[in-house]
């Protein structure tokens, strides 16, 4: 398998892929591996995670370098994602164990009986993950698996599979043995077969299409699935705002990463009392953002790491929206440079119809419409397939709730948005995905309850 260089076009390594016919095998000594590895004591297992901690930070600016040179993120946002790495680590170390911990039921003991919830791992889960945070994605997976005593085939996304060799590297060194985490390499026919095999659950993340093939492929064994998929994620912008800080906090939250990020913000409604002020401030702000090689410290848009076929759909979607009678404020075409580049894109007076409006774009464009008032902005942030996230800026706390509590998202942010908190789940609603990560009913996801029932004789 070839590894590309987005920033270039370039081969930058190849890989062995791992065979499909090997799958059984890495199953088989999985299982063996999961029962010894989930009667070690919580706290050995937690050693060997924080020494994978410490190994991350020590190992930090290499890593970096590796995610930069494959995925193009720009260098500074791979050091926050490894930097973020360090809260979500810490925060699955200290809760954990209280999560495993037996309880007794209220109201149910008497002399003769008594009633309690024990935790047990899954056993074996397979783990199929994404490309644009792959520390993030994979860590909300593999870290509370883990430390809860589950063992984990883990496929890295083909566009990120350095990483994920370098992370199943680190979890070795650090005590995890090989058979309890095994990685897999390989692409689509790999992933599909990885789910069929006789696992005891399925940790995703991706796009809805692949969620979707997954949960079908799945939903005969009747085993835990979860799924994080795509966003078509809205913030609304109320005439109660600071209109140069709220254009510059959305426009870091629909172009971070490239708009590369399940959480990006998608679309935009204005208040139609602030919307010119409100599109020159956002367009000065976009203007700003400095593109170029991902390798320099400076660079906040790199490529897009899907190539090709990213950069037609969103060529698409600017040629639907101008059709349809947008404006183009800004940016609309291919950067003429090596690799694989789009310039930072502003679509004004934006439509429901739009692509650029529907399709979860995973790039740096955004489209932006007015609306009269919160009911009408209510109903066009409610209009999508997805429910990952909405946000709403404004100074009245009330006033965005009152919206927030109506639509169907796993994510309200007030005066805030593309962010993702180790303490709360992230979890998504609609097409948005099953399940949630992080948080402590992130820790529960790997565990299932056995419910005793003890009469004493
Ligand atoms: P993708 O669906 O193309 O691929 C995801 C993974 O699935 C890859 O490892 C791929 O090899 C594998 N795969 C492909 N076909 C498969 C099949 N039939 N069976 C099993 N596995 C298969 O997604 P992507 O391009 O890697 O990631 C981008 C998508 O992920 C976006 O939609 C984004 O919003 C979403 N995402 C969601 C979250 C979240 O937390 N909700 C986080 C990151 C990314």
């Amino acid at each position: 398998m070839k590894v590309i260089n987005p920033a270039s076009g370039e081969v930058v390594d190849t890989l062995t892929e791992t065979a499909v016919s090997e799958l059984p095998t890495l199953l088989a000594a999985a299982r063996l591996a999961q029962k010894s590895w989930a009667k070690r004591s919580p706290s050995e297992r937690k050693a060997i995670l924080a020494k994978f901690r410490a190994l991350v930070v020590e190992r930090k600016e290499q890593l970096a370098q590796t995610l930069t040179l494959e995925v193009g993120k720009p260098i500074a946002q791979s050091h926050n994602e490894l930097n973020g790495l360090l809260p979500r680590l810490d925060f699955f170390l200290e809760h954990f164990e209280a999560e495993l911990t037996p309880r007794g039921v209220l109201g149910a003991a008497t002399d003769s009986l008594e009633e309690r919830i024990a935790f047990e791992p899954l056993g074996v889960v397979a783990n199929v993950s994404a490309w644009n945070y792959p520390y993030f994605v994979g860590s909300n997976v593999f870290v509370p698996a883990l430390l809860t005593g589950n063992a984990v085939l883990y496929k890295p996304s083909e566009l990120s599979s350095l990483t994920g060799l370098a992370i199943a590297r680190l979890l070795h060194e650090a005590g995890v043995p090989k058979d309890v985490f095994q990685a897999v390499i390989g692409g689509r026919e790999l992933g599909a077969a990885l789910v069929q095999l006789d696992v005891d659950g399925v940790f995703f993340t991706g796009s809805y299409a692949t969620g979707r093939k997954i949960a079908e492929a799945v939903a005969p064994r009747m085993i835990r699935l979860q799924l994080e998929l795509g966003g078509k994620d809205p913030a609304y912008v109320t005439d109660e705002v600071d209109v140069a800080a709220a254009a510059a906090a959305v426009a870091d939250g629909a172009f971070y990463n490239a708009g590369q990020s399940c959480c990006a913000v998608e679309r935009i409604y204005v208040h139609e009392r602030i919307y010119p002020e409100f599109l020159d401030a956002f367009v000065a702000e976009v203007k700003k953002l400095k593109l170029g090689s991902p390798a320099e410290e400076g660079t906040y848009l790199g490529p897009l790491c899907r190539g090709e076929a990213a950069l037609q759909a969103l060529a698409d979607q600017v040629a639907d929206a101008e059709k349809q009678g947008a404006r183009v404020l800004t940016g609309g075409r291919r950067v003429d440079r090596p690799g694989y580049y789009f310039e930072p894109t502003v679509v004004a007076d934006a439509k429901p119809g739009m692509r650029v409006m529907k399709e979860e774009s995973f790039g740096p464009i955004i489209g932006i419409a007015s609306v009269p008032g919160d009911q009408a902005a209510l109903a066009a942030m409610a209009d999508t397939e997805y429910g990952l996230t909405a946000a709403v800026y404004t100074t009245n706390e009330a006033r965005a709730a009152q919206i927030l509590e109506e639509l169907p998202v796993g994510s309200a942010y007030v005066n805030c948005c593309d962010r993702v908190s180790p303490r709360l789940p992230w979890t998504g609603r609609k097409h948005s995905g099953i399940g949630s990560t992080l948080s402590t009913l992130g820790i529960q996801a790997f565990l299932q309850p056995k419910a005793w029932h003890i009469r004493r004789a």
